[in-house]
């Protein structure tokens, strides 16, 4: 199928897996790595009152889409976005030209979950949701299957890989686009 693409001077990346797979962190790294500017969805939701409230038994708040996407689409116009998020599927595809999807095994979330402080309930949705894959098969449903990407989180090894990886495609991308 066609991707509809902008025109940008510096693409786009989407950053998304389970909570506690590493996103923040990895998004952090590449911007440093690369420049490009670090937009954490789950703050910026939260500074900007971009919810409708707050679910108290789910410990987390209820997004207002609309809001957040006209609050996002003039940040990502021009590219140069490493966007973090947990959730991937709420894009618009044309705004993203690499999905990145964090991988994490079951100790080790549990583990930094644990560290977090999250209550039983989230931490069992949490690892069930990376066992089944949801944020990986929702991925490929909602972009094209070139551009998403499943990287391994476990070590900070996979952590400094992945980031070279990212660094290494960016430059690719500029060189392909006459950047
Ligand atoms: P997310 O943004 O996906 O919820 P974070 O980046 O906040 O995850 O990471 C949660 C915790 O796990 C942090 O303390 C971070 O240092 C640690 N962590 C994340 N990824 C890795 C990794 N690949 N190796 C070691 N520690 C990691
Ligand atoms: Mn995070």
């Amino acid at each position: 199928r066609p991707i509809p693409t902008m025109e940008r001077n510096l693409p786009n990346i989407l950053v998304t897996g389970t909570p506690g797979t590493g996103k923040t962190t990895t998004s952090e790294m590449i911007a440093n790595v690369t420049g490009l500017q670090h937009i954490n969805v789950g703050d910026l939701v939260k500074t900007k009152q971009l919810h409708e409230g707050y679910l108290a038994e789910f410990d987390t708040h209820i997004l207002d889409e609309d809001k957040l996407l006209d609050e996002m689409e003039d940040m990502v116009k021009d590219g140069g976005k490493v966007v973090d998020f947990h959730t991937c599927e709420i894009f618009p595809e044309r705004w993203f030209d690499l999905v990145l999807v964090l991988r994490a095994d079951t100790q080790p979330l549990y583990d930094r979950m644990e560290k977090r402080g999250y209550n039983q309930r989230k931490l069992q949705e949490n690892i069930e949701c990376e066992i089944m894959q949801v944020v990986l098969e929702t991925a490929r449903e909602s972009y094209a299957q070139e551009i998403v990407i499943e990287l391994p989180s476990n070590t900070v090894d996979d952590m400094e890989s992945n980031v070279d990886r990212v660094n290494r495609w960016i430059e690719a991308w500029k060189t392909q686009h006459g950047k």
